[in-house]
């Protein structure tokens, strides 16, 4: 028998590690196991000079330096801002080593993330975004309605070059794609960029599938309500960028006041330890279901990357390490259909959002994508489970039951 070889000691911590313990660096000295939960609104000023010297500080977008006091809550939270460090080394992640600036910025919710983000390309005078379609029903619709001051162009991903402009501040993009899941090559759209920073929405990946930053991505965002909290009791939003873009966003969110509470902040810091763990459990049954899915009566089609044929591109291993959690499939008799199997369902919860520990189905069309536009609709048939962590059988048996209803 050959030994097997001893694996070379690496400086670079692997991701699990990370998840675990990223961001909770000061507990030791703090002499505390766990995260602990400021809740001050205000905090005790030790001279007007100092409280004016961190209000300059923040303004200008600054990071607390050692000893400066937080003045108040939306400037500043230490429970937040311990969150912010773990996604950004989570995000940051390379195992070749290679080393990539961030820092995460926390916000109320994924779409106050997505708000900030504009608003700060508006504030740049660079207020044309291309837009990547499929997107999140409620990021089209935040950018159709000009609302922050963007001006938007809706494009395909291999036209981005073509439609770049010189007032072009943002391009926008998902993948996989909500959704029908299909895949879009992040790098492919970073090169046609040129020096526009892309901001690709992570939320269905996770950086335990996908780490945009690594990829060349000027912002990564997600919505933390999803699979970083994981439990579907904690809302938030995030942002990975850059120093300098950090800067940024930091005072815009200060003056827009769209902040993460510190509860929030903890249960989702929480939620990271479990999330590698969590993500590769519920692909695993994702990956079962969307088999079995596949050639069932009433079933006309299903959207998975990891079926055969559906990654042409070829992304999974290149940008994505595996298919995701998340599949969607259509019922060839349309709408009345998909009502009758939301309907007839027991195990699986008929709700929106996804990423938590326990299985959903929603209709996108007549709920998460009912504010886009006609165009960019799914179809009426279509139906999006975001896959949990009960047993693949348990599911089968609850869909089987309810597709003899459909
Ligand atoms: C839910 C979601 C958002 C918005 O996040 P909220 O936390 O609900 O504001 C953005 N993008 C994607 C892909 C989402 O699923």
């Amino acid at each position: 028998m050959t030994p097997t070889p001893a694996p070379a000691p690496s400086a670079v911590p692997s991701l699990a590690s990370l998840a675990v313990h990223a961001g909770r660096e000061d507990l030791t000295d703090l002499g505390v196991h766990t995260m602990p939960i400021d809740l001050s609104t205000t905090n005790p000023l030790p001279s007007i000079e100092a409280g004016r010297d961190a209000y300059d500080a923040f303004a200008a977008g600054e990071r607390p330096a050692p000893g400066m006091t937080s003045v108040y809550r939306r400037a500043w939270n230490p429970t937040v801002a311990r969150f912010e460090t773990a996604i950004a080394a989570l995000e940051a992640h390379d195992p070749g080593g290679v080393v990539h600036e961030a820092e995460g910025i926390a916000f109320a919710t994924g779409m106050a993330a997505m708000t900030a983000v504009l608003l700060s390309r508006v504030a740049a005078g660079l207020p044309h975004v291309l837009a990547v379609r499929p997107l999140y029903g409620g990021t089209d619709a935040l950018l159709a309605s000009g609302l922050v001051g963007t001006e938007v162009d809706y494009v395909d991903a291999h036209e981005v070059a073509a439609a770049v402009t010189d007032r072009t501040g943002l391009v926008v993009m998902e993948s996989p794609c909500n959704p029908t899941l299909d895949l879009r090559d992040i790098a492919d759209v970073v090169r046609q960029a040129g020096t526009v920073p892309v901001l690709v929405d992570n939320t269905f990946a996770t950086p335990v599938l996908q780490r945009p930053l690594t990829l060349g991505a000027g912002y990564v965002l997600h919505s933390a309500t999803k699979y970083i909290g994981g439990h579907g009791d904690a809302m938030g939003g995030v942002v990975v960028t850059s120093p300098a873009r950090a800067k940024e966003l930091r005072p815009i969110r200060t003056i827009t006041g769209g902040v993460l509470d510190p509860w929030s902040a903890y249960l989702l810091h929480r939620g990271l330890a479990t999330l590698p763990v969590r993500v590769l459990a519920q692909q695993a049954t994702a990956a079962d279901l969307a088999a079995w899915l596949v050639g069932r009566a009433g079933v006309a089609r299903v959207f998975y990357p990891g079926l055969p044929g559906a990654d042409p591109q070829g992304l999974i291993g290149r940008q994505m390490a595996g298919p995701g959690a998340m599949v969607a499939f259509e019922l060839a008799g349309g709408f009345a259909s998909a009502e009758r199997v939301c309907a007839a369902l027991s195990l699986i919860t008929h709700a929106v959002s996804l990423g938590g520990v326990d299985t959903l189905i929603e209709h996108p069309a007549a709920l998460t994508h009912r504010v886009v536009a006609e165009e960019a609709q799914p179809g009426a048939g279509v139906l999006r489970v975001s896959v949990g962590l009960e047993s693949a059988a348990d599911l089968q048996a609850d869909l089987d039951r309810a597709l003899s209803h459909a």
